[in-house]
């Protein structure tokens, strides 16, 4: 899933939990494999590329697919955090903002530690490669469907951001 998607659904699993920031991280960080085995769309990296099943990696690390992805990522993320930062207005809390944010660390590590695995292919990433790749869906949409790819993930969005909506509007 894209990692706006895995913040959003991190934040809303924690949000019980409120606000606890050690729960909140460790909630996030599970529901990444949850969420990761949903048939789903993740848009194409430049430094790694994975065939359909998600079984075969090529590499090209390279300066400019570096920046490329982490500029991604970071644009990513940043669409994640808003949708966060949206649904703490509703009512803030600078201890319920801090433990969303431990949440979505939590939730976008995994996907972190994949990009070392790929990078280094070292312990302890060779290890979490090899539980995250089984948690994750086989039926990976092709990167070319973006339109429905993107409306895959929508409820994936949608349904979590109500929830978290819910907490905050209590
Ligand atoms: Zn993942």
């Amino acid at each position: 899933m894209t990692l706006a998607t895995h913040i959003v659904v991190a934040g809303a699993v924690a949000s019980p939990f409120l606000p606890n920031p050690l729960v909140g991280f460790l909630a996030g960080f599970l529901s990444h494999y949850v969420v990761d085995a949903i048939p789903h769309w993740d848009w194409p990296l430049k430094s790694i590329r994975i065939n359909l099943q998600g079984r075969k990696y090529k590499t090209n690390f390279s300066s400019g697919t570096i920046i490329f992805d982490t500029m991604m990522m970071l644009s990513d993320m940043a669409l994640g955090f808003l949708a966060l930062f949206l649904v703490l207005q509703v009512n803030f809390s600078i201890n319920a903002a801090v433990a969303l944010f431990a949440a979505a660390v939590g939730g976008v590590l995994p996907d972190g530690m994949e990009f070392f695995y790929h990078a280094f292919r070292k312990e302890p990433f060779v290890t979490h490669h090899r539980f995250h790749s089984w948690a994750h869906t086989r039926r990976i949409i092709p990167h070319r469907e973006t339109l429905k790819g993107i409306f895959m993930q929508l409820p994936v969005v949608a349904i979590p951001l109500g929830f978290l909506m819910f907490i905050f509007f209590r």
